[in-house]
């Protein structure tokens, strides 16, 4: 791996919008496919009734073989003017966006440009890749299934992928000063920069794999677009065409999509021009691959954009029409809180549950897709053992109990009877993301995790003796057997587990 300081990064900083960096910023964004996003802020304490104003947005741009990292000064930016521009890009179909758990900076983001009469500020960033389902992906692909999901600093990552150390020093310091240090900036470049570099392996890998093998006459076509795919199906003609089509195609999608900058002006030939709408380079058909293939999104619900802390301390005093909130059962029917995983309140990111005995079936499936789905300690636990349990190992109580409502901690009750639609609900509820390489990647039994390396049958043998049998009729099958950490129970791959596995595609619908 090139060290990334061989050439030295080319950074703008952008402090007006009557600059020549604000100029090249929007050339930019109108050019590249692929950015890596990153915010800061004045780190606050804790307990802070509104969310931090972030004071530097970092935008990467992949230009071709070149990158280029814009630094936007968000406390001397008239943000109105940026608003627009911004959230076009954050929702463009031809811009993959890259980040490293960015939803966070996103709710800032949001909050600090609402805060300046931006509403409703953003929402969504889509197509999105996040730098830690590439990472895991990529252990996976090494590792073949059954590795436990890392959840890796950024600077780890790029450790391991690039072979540079960022340095997180800089974190905590105070990105309200100005002028920003030389550190500063060419920290925060990095930190965006980076994600590029992380991206350009996976995708060299993926490549390298042929994991997403082109068709020749997806590789005839020099560009597509995600919206313009469906245009192009419905021709069938030579490159030539093609590609006349195509420029009538983008014409047509812009047209649709500015439709208030853009003059739609038939010529002669029926040839669609635009005239001030700024185009945006579409993907190559590679890209559109790795999009189509793990592109996610980052959605903000109306719970996420209100701090949790003030949210908290509102409910607390005030009652709720006149009743006392603690017998307002009713209320709190719904989930709205920030789970106890999210980074925002210093969680791993990872979602864990703690499933009452009402819903232990659930926690079975939750296990199935390789969610962390705890049962209680005790057999028989009483409501504030269970409450204590989930609260120490950041756990959302999962119960069909409304009485267990009653207590102040996050509590959420099963609406569904059926343990399929109450898995399905979980899901939705907490926006869970479930891929299929999680699928059985959990023992059903005890919610354990799985040994890193599979087992021989002959080593299976071995380990199952005295408390497990394993039926002859797997033998010489070349099977690999996984065992559980926890409990040791051994799992292998049979149609029993193929079974399953299908199941849960059918029931989350991953399959697309
Ligand atoms: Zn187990």
């Amino acid at each position: 791996m090139d060290p990334p300081n061989q050439k030295p990064l080319e950074i703008h900083l952008v402090t007006t919008t009557d600059s020549p960096e604000f100029t090249h910023l929007t050339r930019s964004l109108t050019q590249t496919s692929l950015v890596g996003l990153d915010a800061e802020w004045k780190p606050v304490r804790t307990h802070q009734t509104s969310f931090p104003t972030v004071s530097l947005l970092q935008i990467a741009c992949q230009l071709g073989d070149d990158s280029v990292v814009f630094l936007l000064d968000l406390l001397s930016l008239p943000l109105s003017s940026l608003w627009e521009s911004l959230k076009e890009m954050l929702v463009s179909p031809d811009i993959l966006k890259l980040g490293f758990r960015f939803k966070q900076d996103l709710v800032y983001l949001s909050s600090t440009f609402c805060s300046q009469g931006c509403n409703p500020g953003f929402d969504k960033v889509e197509p999105y890749l996040d730098i830690t389902s590439v990472y895991n992906h990529m252990q996976y692909k090494k590792n073949g299934r059954n590795v436990s999901k890392q959840n890796k600093s950024l600077s780890t990552i790029c450790g391991e992928m690039l072979g540079i150390s960022l340095s997180k020093e800089l974190q905590c310091s105070d990105w309200s000063q100005r002028p920003l240090t030389e550190e500063q900036i060419t920290y925060a470049a990095m930190d965006a920069h980076c994600l590029l570099g992380i991206f350009k392996v996976f995708q060299a890998k993926v490549a390298k794999e042929g994991e997403l093998v082109l068709k020749t006459n997806e590789l005839s076509i020099p560009s597509a677009n995600l919206g313009l795919k469906e245009l192009f199906r419905k021709h069938d003609m030579n490159d030539k065409v093609l590609s006349t089509q195509f420029c009538e195609a983008l014409a047509i999608v812009q047209a649709t999509t500015c439709s208030d900058v853009v003059q739609v002006i038939p010529s002669a030939g029926g040839v669609i021009k635009k005239s001030s709408c700024s185009v945006s380079n579409p993907m190559d058909a590679f890209l559109l691959k790795i999009v189509k293939k793990h592109g996610d999104r980052i959605l903000l619900k109306e719970s996420d954009r209100e701090p949790k802390t003030s949210k908290k301390k509102r409910k607390k005093q005030l009652p709720i029409n006149g009743i006392p909130r603690e017998k307002n059962l009713e209320n709190f029917d719904e989930w709205q809180g920030t789970a106890p995983w999210d980074p925002l309140v210093g969680g791993d990111g990872y979602p864990k549950f703690l499933c009452d005995v009402m819903v232990e079936g659930l926690a079975k499936h939750l296990r199935c897709v390789g969610i962390d789905a705890a049962v209680p300690n005790s057999k028989k636990p009483e409501p504030r053992e269970l409450i204590t349990q989930a609260q120490k190992e950041k756990r959302v109580l999962l119960t069909r109990d409304a009485k267990l409502l009653r207590h102040d901690y996050q509590i959420y009750k099963v609406k569904s009877l059926l343990k399929n639609e109450q898995l399905l609900e979980i899901i939705e509820t907490f926006q869970l993301n479930i891929s299929e390489d999680q699928l059985m990647s959990r023992c059903t039994k005890c919610n354990g995790r799985f040994i890193q390396k599979p087992l021989s049958t002959e080593e299976a043998i071995e380990a199952a003796k005295g408390f497990q049998k394993i039926p002859n009729c797997l033998f010489n099958k070349n099977l690999e057997f996984w065992q559980c950490m926890d409990c040791h129970q051994l799992y292998w791959e049979g149609t029993q587990y193929h079974n399953a596995v299908q199941k849960f595609v059918d029931i989350c619908k991953l399959s697309d």
